[in-house]
C-alpha cells in the first residue's frame, strides 16, 4: 500500500468561456485566482488556477477554457461532482447567494449525515458545498465572503462509475480505506492527509459513458509531498501494471498521469514548488505567466487570449 498520497491535490475541468468561468469562481464562489497561465500542451488556451489564499494543495480547482468546445454530457467514467467544505451553518447563506446570482441546479440534501447544497458551475459543472465540522484550512479573505462562510477547500470528489471494483482496488492501493456506504455510494478516506481526504464512488451500472466537454472534469490529481514520494508511488503503481507517464514539469508541481480502471484520468502531483514559484505570493494570478518553452509566444498570446480581471 502506498503511504505517500496526501489527498486531492487539484481538480481540472474544461470550460467554454474564460471570463465567465473566472467571474463564477472568483466572484460567486469567492476563491482566489492563484495562477494565470496557458495549457502547457495547447498554449493557445488559458490554464487558470483557483484556490485558497496560498494555493494550498487540496483547495486547487483549475480550468482549461476552450472557446469552441461542445458541452459535456454526464455519464460514467468521470468525476461527477467536485465538493467543497464550508463552515457549519453556512449553507443558508450560500443558497441565498446562489439564488440571487441565478446559479442553477440548486438541491439541498444530506449525504453521510452532512448537509449539502448541490449547484451547477458556469458550464453546468457538477459542484456541491458540504458543511464540515471543523476544517483547519485558511480560507481566502479577499473574495468578499466572511470567514464564517468562506470555502475551505475540497471536501471530496465523487467518481461516477459503471463498476467500481477496479477503482476501489486502486484507491485501496493508494492508501484509501472504506469509511461508509449509503445508497450504493462507497465513501473512501485517506487519513492524516491535507484535508481533502474523501473520495465517493457512485455506481451507475446502466448509465451511458460520459462525453467530455465544457463543464466536465478532465482529471483529478492526488497530492504527494515531493519528487521522491512521487517516484515511489510511480514505481508501486507500475509494479501493479498501471501505464504511467514520465514525470512532467508543470512549473508549479511535477506530474504523472494514468487512467484508472473505469475511465477516470488520475494524476499524482507534488506539493512542491507551489504557485509562488514564478511570482510574488501577494500578486498570485494577476499577470500572465508562461512556462519557458512558450515564453516566445507572449506577444501573440497577450493579443489573442481574452482579458480577464486583475
Ligand atoms: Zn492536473
Amino acid at each position: 500500500m502506498l503511504t505517500q498520497i496526501e489527498g486531492i491535490h487539484h481538480i481540472t475541468s474544461m470550460a467554454r468561456d474564460a471570463r465567465r468561468t473566472d467571474r463564477f469562481i472568483t466572484e460567486t464562489l469567492g476563491l482566489r485566482r492563484v495562477k494565470k497561465t496557458v495549457n502547457f500542451d495547447a498554449p493557445d488556451v488559458y490554464h487558470l488556477y483557483y484556490a485558497n489564499g496560498t494555493g494550498q494543495p487540496g483547495t486547487v480547482m483549475t480550468y482549461f477554457p476552450f472557446p469552441d468546445i461542445v458541452a459535456g454530457k454526464r455519464g460514467v467514467g468521470e468525476v461527477g461532482a467536485t465538493v467543497y467544505a464550508v463552515p457549519k451553518g453556512s449553507l443558508d447563506f450560500w443558497a441565498r447567494r446562489f439564488e440571487e446570482s441565478g446559479v442553477g441546479g440548486l438541491v439541498r440534501e444530506t449525504r453521510f449525515g452532512d448537509a449539502r447544497l448541490r449547484f451547477d458551475g458556469a458550464d453546468g459543472d457538477g459542484f456541491a458545498l458540504v458543511e464540515a465540522e471543523s476544517d483547519a484550512r485558511e480560507p481566502w479573505s479577499g473574495g468578499g465572503i466572511a470567514d464564517d462562510a468562506a470555502i475551505r477547500g475540497f471536501h471530496s470528489a465523487s467518481l461516477v462509475l459503471r463498476d467500481r471494483g477496479g477503482t476501489e482496488a486502486l484507491l485501496s492501493l493508494m492508501g484509501y480505506r472504506p469509511l461508509a456506504e449509503e445508497n450504493g455510494i462507497l465513501r473512501m478516506r485517506r487519513g492524516g492527509g491535507n484535508g481533502a481526504d474523501l473520495i465517493d464512488l457512485e455506481t451507475h451500472a446502466d448509465a451511458p459513458s460520459a462525453r467530455q466537454g465544457a463543464g466536465s472534469v478532465h482529471h483529478i490529481a492526488f497530492a504527494v509531498a515531493d519528487d521522491a514520494a512521487q517516484l515511489a508511488a510511480r514505481e508501486a503503481l507500475t509494479a501493479e501494471g498501471f501505464q504511467i507517464t514520465p514525470v512532467i514539469d508543470r512549473d508549479y508541481f511535477h506530474s504523472i498521469y494514468f487512467r484508472a480502471p473505469g475511465g477516470v484520468l488520475f494524476e499524482i502531483a507534488t506539493n512542491e514548488p507551489g504557485f509562488a514559484n514564478d511570482e510574488d505570493m501577494a500578486h498570485l494570478g494577476e499577470a500572465l505567466k508562461l512556462p519557458r518553452q512558450h515564453a516566445h509566444l507572449r506577444s501573440r498570446l497577450e493579443a489573442s487570449l481574452p482579458k480577464i480581471g486583475g
